[in-house]
């Protein structure tokens, strides 16, 4: 077993220690002056991070999931048509979720780790004129690709200016560039245990005046997850029901060092450390899946008749928790990822537990070689 644990997983992630020592203070009640004035500060600094009002955003209690399904029942009347797209784990997710929800679901697909065909989305659009509501992915955890929002929700917009434009950024809020209203998106979810460096437990949600309206007025059936009602609530600090406190402090400390760092800063500095990640790979013979890297994530496919879980395996032997693929990925990916507090040096630490966690299950593996391309590749991305 290795010294230390290390997780070099897409979520949850490393939290820093100023995140840990808040989420460990005595437990404040949470209709008292201190809850609230910590829930408001880290409302107010989360706002910052999507570049939106303060009341467009929400803090809900649960994993990222409960806010995409929130963004979803609150926003989409029952019944309503949606269009997934998906290419990978987490586009499915929201189609099936759409589904048991009752909304008439159509696909629109792209193979794990490729672009859509912009023109074939055209076309599908047209064919839906009464759609509700579009599901989309930014940054897809699964196959490690940065699909091009701002493009796509254009697309949509033009053809069909009515529907929503419903967007998953669990891993890409706080890690890769996003401008939720400069690029017209109606509904953009995040979690706590991804880019902002923060325990599991709980989601966010923005959503544009639109998106708001129809909240308002929406008969779809719900309760825990009625954003409407929440969202007077949170105006004044509190929530609908009990929130996660300590996660809430914690959060608001993890907001503060991202935002001292500067978004902008945030963006390159996991750019600069998951191009190190894939550089790494490449050097070992790899092959990195996605078209467009997301810097949330380096999914690389292994070489030839090595088993990703072996060096799963082999790498959870050396202390570390590095994420495989998912599903029919599972044989043949590998998805390291510093998504949380990290810099250059665990990125080269990182690059070689991927070469000595591939050399105990691969004879002949080059040695020395991953740190040293890691340093170059961030060297020049820098
Ligand atoms: C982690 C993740 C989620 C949310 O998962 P939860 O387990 O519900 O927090 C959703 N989408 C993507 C792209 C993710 O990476």
């Amino acid at each position: 077993m290795g010294f230390r644990e290390r997780l070099l997983a897409p979520g949850p992630v490393e939290v820093p220690p100023a995140v840990l020592e808040a989420v460990a203070r005595p437990v404040p009640h949470h209709r008292a002056a201190l809850a609230r004035e910590t829930f408001l500060s880290a409302r107010a600094r989360l706002a910052q991070v999507f570049m939106a009002p303060d009341d467009d955003v929400l803090i809900v209690t649960g994993s990222g999931t409960a806010g995409f399904e929130a963004a979803l029942v609150s926003s989409v009347p029952a019944g309503g048509a949606v269009l997934a797209l998906q290419a990978g784990k987490f586009g499915e997710r929201w189609a099936g979720m759409a589904e048991r929800l009752g909304y008439a679901v159509e696909r629109f697909a792209a193979e794990p780790g490729a672009e859509y065909d912009a023109a074939a989305l055209v076309d599908r659009l047209r064919a839906l004129p009464d759609l509700a509501a579009v599901t989309l992915v930014h940054s897809e955890t699964s196959t490690g690709a940065l699909h091009d929002v701002r493009a796509l929700a254009a697309l949509v917009r033009g053809e069909r200016p009515d529907a929503l434009v419903l967007v998953d950024a669990v891993t890409s809020l706080a890690c890769a560039e996003l401008r939720p209203r400069e690029w017209g998106l109606d509904a953009v979810v995040s979690g706590s245990q991804k880019g902002v460096m923060t325990p599991p437990g709980l989601a966010f949600v923005w959503l544009s005046e639109r998106a708001w309206e129809r909240a308002a007025k929406s008969a779809q059936p719900r309760y825990y997850l009625d954003l409407h009602r929440e969202r007077r609530k949170q105006a004044a600090g509190e929530t609908a029901y009990t929130p996660a406190v300590s996660l809430v402090a914690g959060l608001d400390v993890a907001l503060g060092l991202l935002l001292a760092e500067g978004l902008g800063a945030v963006w390159r500095r996991r750019a600069v450390l998951n191009a190190g990640l894939l550089a790494a790979g490449v050097a070992l013979g790899m092959r990195p899946l996605a078209h467009r890297p997301s810097p949330a994530v380096a999914a690389l496919l292994v070489p030839d008749g090595v088993s990703a879980p072996d060096v799963v395996k082999a790498a959870r032997a050396r202390g570390a928790v590095l994420a495989g693929g998912q599903d029919e990925l599972r044989p043949a990916l590998l998805r390291p990822s510093l998504l949380g507090h990290a810099d250059r040096y665990d990125a080269i630490g990182a690059a070689q537990l991927l070469e000595d966690a591939l050399a105990d299950v691969q004879a002949g593996t080059p040695r020395g070689v991953a740190a040293a391309a890691a340093l170059r590749a961030m060297d020049e991305a820098e």
